[in-house]
């Protein structure tokens, strides 16, 4: 890391720092890269690779187990990560339970909170714009316990309706679960306000923040949420390794999603009783390698400067979705003003998967599809999208490419 711009303490420029991303020193069908496609996954920068390979060299060891050198070597290392993980969302260290994504995380409170403290009758508040994540395991808990599910419609230009929220709370709402940043729209939730409609009605709020811990920072005792998932792969880190933060109070009565090794306290044939929160919650051998990456990433994007990376995400989404606007033929969905990292978009009479592949043809990526939010293309009476996602080590000529590439979409297809 000795080489790096970030370990001067200067504020290096975006082009310099994209250079700590080796992926993106490579052309792609001749063409210098352009990746924009973060709001899937990130790439990595060299020091949280470097974090993840040192692991696996010198101290490849399972963490809470063996008292040799190597394995206390592992076990700091892996709570350390978990110390600088839960400092940087604004949690206690244990109060952060390591999981391997946003998905596991929302499945732990499903299953852990939900199938426990549901009645039948009782309403779970979500929004038609949630990721497939943040609502098939609130169908599947409805199910299990007679719980019915309760949709807030979003405002015609795609944003919360917060007198929509308010009016649909009833006396037998006991949970509220949305995303802090929406992965198709683009739009922030006034997480604070629907706290503090909820808790005066004693429900749970559970957000999914696998869109805006990456982009903004984010203080979950600030925001005062009951739980908080999120995903590391989409904030500079490793695939497989996430986080569920929960209040101490919630976690307590949380079920363990898996039994076996290491979240125990005391097993005998026929019982056993758990260990301490939060390592009850991660029965197995956890992912240290990631977790520790993870503690790069943090490291890394907390270097950089939360702030600013959100200002310079924001600024390339809102300049992306201002010009793409103009061109004849695109709709951009989502607000026009106050977007986070992405645009989402179609190009008319073009299948959204031929608009990724010319831009593709160009070195550029993005995605197409249904963004795993199949409701909200129902909500937009569309099939699927395009969708191009911003982040720190994106530049203006990047969005410059993206309209190029778009222009060319349109000679292609004859428009
Ligand atoms: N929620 C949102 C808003 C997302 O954008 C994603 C991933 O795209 C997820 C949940 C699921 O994250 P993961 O696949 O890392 O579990």
């Amino acid at each position: 890391m000795s080489a790096s711009p970030l370990a001067a303490g200067t504020t290096p420029s975006w082009t310099t720092l994209a250079q700590e991303f080796p992926a993106l020193q490579q052309t792609v069908n001749g063409h210098p890269l352009v990746y924009l496609d973060s709001a899937a996954t990130s790439l990595k920068p060299t020091a949280v690779i470097d974090a993840v390979c040192e692991y696996y060299r010198d101290y490849p060891s399972n963490v809470h187990r063996s008292v040799h050198t190597l394995a206390g070597r592992a076990t700091e290392a892996y709570e350390a990560a978990r110390t600088q993980v839960a400092g940087f969302i604004g949690a206690q260290p244990d109060t952060l339970v390591f999981t391997h994504g946003t998905t596991e995380s929302l499945n732990l409170v499903a299953y852990g909170w939900a199938r426990r403290h549901l009645q039948p009758g009782d309403e779970i508040l979500l929004t038609p714009a949630e990721h497939h994540s943040n609502l098939v395991p609130w169908q599947q808990a409805a199910r299990a316990t007679g719980a019915h599910l309760v949709y807030v419609d979003l405002t015609p230009e795609g944003r919360l309706d917060l007198a929509a929220l308010r009016a649909a709370f009833t006396a037998r709402t006991r949970l509220v679960a949305l995303a802090h940043v929406s992965n198709v729209l683009g739009t922030e939730n006034p997480i604070r306000d629907v706290v503090q409609l909820a808790h005066r009605q004693d429900a749970v709020v559970v957000v999914d923040g696998a869109q805006s811990v990456p982009h903004l920072p984010v203080s979950v005792s600030d925001l005062g949420v009951d739980f908080f998932a999120f995903s590391g792969h989409k904030m500079c880190g490793p695939t497989g390794i996430g986080g569920l933060y929960g209040r101490p109070e919630r976690l307590a009565e949380t079920d363990p999603l898996l039994y076996g090794g290491e979240m125990i306290a005391e097993v005998d044939r026929e019982r056993a009783t758990w260990a301490d929160v939060p390592y009850r919650f991660e029965g197995g051998t956890p992912n240290v390698a990631g977790a520790i990456g993870l503690g790069a990433a943090v490291a890394f994007l907390d270097r950089v400067g939360m702030d600013r990376i959100a200002a310079h995400s924001r600024a390339l989404a809102q300049e992306a979705a201002e010009r793409l606007t103009q061109l004849p033929g695109v709709t951009v969905y989502g607000p026009p003003t106050d977007r986070q990292a992405l645009v989402t978009f179609n190009c008319e009479g073009v299948h959204p998967h031929d608009v990724a592949q010319v831009l593709d043809s160009q070195g550029i990526a993005v995605r197409a599809g249904h963004h795993c939010a199949q409701p909200l293309m129902q909500t937009l009476a569309i099939q699927s999208s395009a969708r191009a996602s911003f982040y720190l080590y994106n530049t203006r000529e990047d969005v410059d490419r993206l309209v190029d590439g778009l222009r060319e979409v349109g000679r292609y297809f004859g428009r």
